[in-house]
């Protein structure tokens, strides 16, 4: 039996940016993924509390830890 999580990873994976594009199996188009962190990272500071968990969810809270300590 498939569970369905194994069943969405075989059909085409979509970019987790939102663009629309699909993906030859990862989570990111060439270079999406970096876009998206600066983004959500951008959001996230200006007290954007949804981009701040997309950070979370996509695992890179660090990336956000990183930010707020630079702008000290
Ligand atoms: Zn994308």
């Amino acid at each position: 039996m498939i569970s369905c999580l194994m069943k969405k990873r075989l059909t085409a994976p979509h970019c987790e940016c939102d663009c629309g594009g699909t993906t030859k199996g990862g989570r990111f188009l060439p270079g999406h993924d970096a876009k998206l962190k600066k983004y959500l990272v951008g959001l996230a500071l200006s007290g954007k509390k949804r981009a701040a968990n997309k950070l979370e969810q996509l695992g890179w809270t660090k990336h956000l830890a990183v930010a707020k300590q630079k702008r000290r």
